[in-house]
């Protein structure tokens, strides 16, 4: 089936604000809601559509990308998060591993709560929080892609209990304090007040014995190892998701992510711009005038760079395909070497006299200048004259 558009299906225009995009959701969701349509596949089906429009357009950043690319920016393998590349037969829990557009995890779970009210409470279960590590990669690291193997101190799930936070052999019982019900009413005066059951958090059980290793937490915190597997072309501020490796949950919740934000070390030789890479190359003042062939670095090795004859200082060759790859398109950028003519800062005898006739037969200067060098700046005189 084809994909409807994006704004099409929630009737907004391409330029609606976020706050009319939210209404525009909220009405269609509230019109096309199953409960108000039983039994209608029609009403049901644009109820999601609804929903995914509204889950992309929400979100500025993936907003964005689907300005950009349109649907084929969230089709598995497509143009988004690094897919497609990566070596073959890899398969380790890296491949979860993929860019993220903006910060911020945030539960994805439902805009349905947001609208709808509630989820109902699940007894304590949370979900782990995020962590952050700064990773640092050189120029050329972060060109090729590299394996790291981090470690970092996070709470894990606590080994003596297995996280179930009751001594091992000990029981779950109900809650003696709300009977269960996970809530307890008091009185106060007139009005009496419901609230969530401070002795089993509103789970309704309590245990029997608490694990004596993490004291009733669940969770330890140990030094965990991971290995990461940086996708090539991750530029400076690139964050990356690596599901499932941040804290664990609590009571049963899920895990949360860890977010590596790159860092890319300045280069000796090489500045980047986007994908290309700027370098600049001295040559001999006799070179850029009779030409010749230089060998320039690259960032993997070398390169021939043909220096026409005539070339100036400041002239910008082009070395096609010898940037930086594309994160998300593995397509190579160019680098550009910017000639820098050298001109000698001293001069043997023999040389000023070589170069006093090549002035002459150049006709910037009349005569061969005398010790004081007078030809040459009498001709500049005339000129400024
Ligand atoms: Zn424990
Ligand atoms: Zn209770």
């Amino acid at each position: 089936m084809k994909k409807e558009d994006y704004y099409e299906v929630l009737g907004v225009s391409r330029d609606a604000s976020a706050e009319e995009i939210k209404k525009a959701y909220r009405k269609k969701a509230v019109r096309f809601h199953p409960d108000k349509n039983p039994d209608d596949k029609e009403a049901e089906e644009k109820f999601k559509q609804a929903g995914e429009a509204y889950e992309v357009l929400k979100d500025p950043d993936k907003r964005a990308a689907y300005d950009r690319y349109g649907h084929a920016a969230f089709e598995a393998g497509g143009g988004f998060g690094g897919g497609g590349r990566g070596g073959g037969g890899f398969h380790d829990p890296f491949d979860i591993f993929r860019e993220v557009f903006g910060g911020g995890g945030g539960g994805s779970g439902g805009i349905f709560e947001e609208f709808f009210g509630g989820g109902g409470g699940t007894g304590g279960a949370q979900r782990g929080g995020d962590l952050r590590y700064d990773l640092e990669l050189t120029l050329e690291e972060a060109a090729t892609g590299v394996e790291k193997e981090i470690s970092y101190r996070r709470p894990v799930a606590c080994e003596r209990c297995q996280g179930s936070a009751a001594e091992p052999g000990s029981k779950t019982m109900v809650c003696p304090t709300c009977g269960g019900h996970g809530q307890v009413t008091t009185s106060r005066g007139f009005f009496s007040i419901r609230q969530v059951c401070p002795d089993c958090e509103g789970s309704g059980r309590k245990i029997e014995k608490l694990c004596r290793e993490c004291r009733g937490q669940g969770r330890t915190v140990k030094t965990s190892s991971v290995k990461l597997r940086i996708p090539a072309g991750v530029d400076d501020g690139s964050k990356l998701r690596s599901g499932g490796n941040g804290e664990v949950g609590v009571k049963g919740g899920p895990p949360g992510d860890l977010y590596v934000v790159i860092h890319v070390k300045a280069h000796e030789v090489f500045e980047r711009r986007g994908d290309d890479l700027y370098c600049e190359v001295p040559i001999k003042f006799t070179l850029a005038a009779l030409g010749g062939n230089i060998e320039v670095r690259t960032l993997t090795g070398k390169a021939n760079l043909k220096i026409p004859p005539g070339t100036q200082s400041g002239t910008v060759f082009r070395l096609r395909k010898k940037g930086m790859p594309n994160l998300r398109s593995g397509h190579y950028g160019d680098q550009l070497v910017r000639i820098h003519v050298e001109v000698p800062t001293s001069l043997t005898g023999e040389q000023r006299r070589i170069l006093e006739e090549f002035a002459v037969a150049s006709g910037d200067a009349e005569e061969p200048a005398g010790p004081a060098g007078k030809g040459i700046f009498d001709k500049a005189r005339k000129f400024f004259e």
